[in-house]
């Protein structure tokens, strides 16, 4: 369903506001006036608080009509990622009575306005998303509109309805159960993404990567049957667009761990190993939707990672797409295998930059939890950028370094290069590492480990566990590239 969201610009009045039934009220320390005043200092003297406290704990009255009012304080000395926390919390007292209608009022100084105006659209938007569930009673959220009080500013209500959107294809690809999401099947719903979007679609199946020695990729393809695996490449090419950004994402429906299979607490959730495809998609769809003028080249490699007897083993060496050979150390490190053919094929294009998106390392869940997600890169200034993309959009993300030393770890007696150690360590750098020694024509690129992809609870914006982390960050770190 599209909720309608209707600007306007005065602040209502009591009389109005007694007619709503859910309304959001956002004030700044700096109001005087504003409607049922007493009310609100009534309750917060009630239950000992001061107005202060609403930036950190909002608070609900009842209007005599029976309506209610979340009231929360907005502050310029709150990032966004702190903005759009206080706002999911607050939203979800009045979200969780599945309202047709959400009230929201900015009645805040001109220079907080814009930010948390889009903020309170964009949390609002992403909570009261349809998103799929399998339960027979399930009830969908029927929110038709929002009425936004108090901005008159041309708030960018286009791109935020972009950016939720390509987040809400994210989750619902993430959280779709792994007997709904095969490799085959979820190949079939991007060509009917493709084909709704026009976007050019080109399949690198698994006969075809074997004959162009794609090794790496094959390795872990060839261990599932149906050999439905493949490299998908999707395009997005407006008009007048001349630069060209790849994006790269790592599509495993399910990750078994292979023959060093993993124990059941670990491989519970391992259908949401496909979370950085789905993020590249969900960035392209929202790029596509806000009709940004750039060409996006994206490279999805669907893939899973199975025990059997074509399975791939400790000990094989295979040879990838760019003539190196590599040693198989553990087969659950399977991601960085079908993601060197594919970063191989994608910088071969010569893009102006590639990032990939993989939920890639335990190493980096131990790093970070998942409050975050980790960017490494080959050309430092890319992670700095991608640190401030992560501010910008509420999505956070830290930087972790790309020496070259830590390589000596990755030194093989047999082959051109080992797949990962045994020996534990910054694995999500040697990932890293590993990966970057398949990216040619020295391409910039930026990998992202999606340490953050799923939090319990809820993170920034998002309220539901699986939570779309990387697209909002990625239109920010698009339009960082392209103005650059
Ligand atoms: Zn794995």
């Amino acid at each position: 369903m599209n909720t309608k969201i209707e600007k306007i610009s005065k602040i209502p009045t009591e009389i109005v506001l007694n007619k709503v039934s859910h309304t959001l009220y956002i004030i700044d320390k700096k109001q005087k006036n504003f409607p049922f005043q007493a009310i609100l200092k009534n309750k917060l003297k009630r239950i000992g608080r001061k107005i202060n406290d609403l930036k950190k704990t909002p608070v609900i009255t009842e209007l005599k009509d029976g309506g209610i009012i979340c009231w929360v304080m907005a502050s310029d000395s709150l990032n966004l990622f702190q903005c759009h926390t206080i706002l999911r919390k607050s939203l979800a007292h009045l979200i969780e009575e599945k309202p047709t209608s959400i009230s929201i009022v900015c009645h805040v100084e001109k220079n907080l306005i814009k930010l948390w105006g889009e903020a309170a659209v964009y949390v609002a938007l992403l909570n009261t998303s349809n998103l799929p569930s399998h339960k027979k009673n399930h009830k969908i959220n029927p929110l038709k509109d929002i009425k936004l009080y108090g901005i008159s500013l041309p708030a960018d209500l286009k791109t935020i309805s972009a950016s939720v959107k390509g987040n809400n294809l994210t989750r619902e690809l993430t959280m779709t159960p792994p007997n709904n999401l095969t490799p085959l099947i979820y190949r079939k719903k991007i060509a009917k993404l493709a084909k709704q979007n026009k976007w050019k679609l080109q399949e690198y199946s698994m006969s075809k990567l074997k004959q162009m020695g794609a090794g790496a990729f094959f390795a872990v393809g060839q261990g599932s049957e149906p050999q439905d695996a493949a490299i998908v490449n999707l395009r997005y090419e407006p008009i007048g667009a001349s630069e060209s950004i790849a994006l790269v994402g790592k599509g495993i429906c399910f990750d078994t761990g292979g023959h060093n299979l993993k124990p059941a607490k670990y491989m519970n959730g391992m259908h949401e190993d496909m979370n950085g495809s789905a993020v590249v998609l969900g960035i392209l769809q929202a790029v596509s939707l806000a009709r940004l003028p750039i060409k996006l080249d994206c490279w999805l490699a669907i893939a899973q990672n199975h025990i059997g007897p074509k399975a791939y083993k400790q000990n094989d060496v295979v040879k990838a797409l760019n003539g190196m050979t590599i040693e198989i150390v553990h087969t659950d490190a399977e991601g960085r295998m079908v993601l060197a053919d594919t970063l191989t094929l994608a910088s071969r294009k010569k893009p102006k930059a590639m990032i990939d998106f993989a939920t890639l390392t335990g190493c980096m869940h131990v790093a970070m939890g998942d409050r975050y997600s980790g960017a490494i890169s080959n050309r430092q200034e890319l992670t700095c950028m991608a640190i401030g993309a992560g501010s910008e959009a509420g999505e956070r993300i830290s930087g972790f370094p790309y020496d070259e030393d830590y390589e000596e770890d990755l030194e093989s007696q047999i082959a051109d290069i080992k797949q990962c150690t045994l020996e534990g360590g910054p694995d999500h750098i040697h990932a890293a590492r590993f990966l970057g020694r398949f990216v040619e024509k020295n391409v910039p690129w930026l990998h992202i480990d999606l340490s953050s992809s799923n939090r319990k609870g809820g993170l920034g914006a998002v309220s539901s566990d699986v939570n779309g982390f990387g697209v909002n960050f990625g239109l920010k770190i698009i339009q960082k590239i392209l103005n650059n």
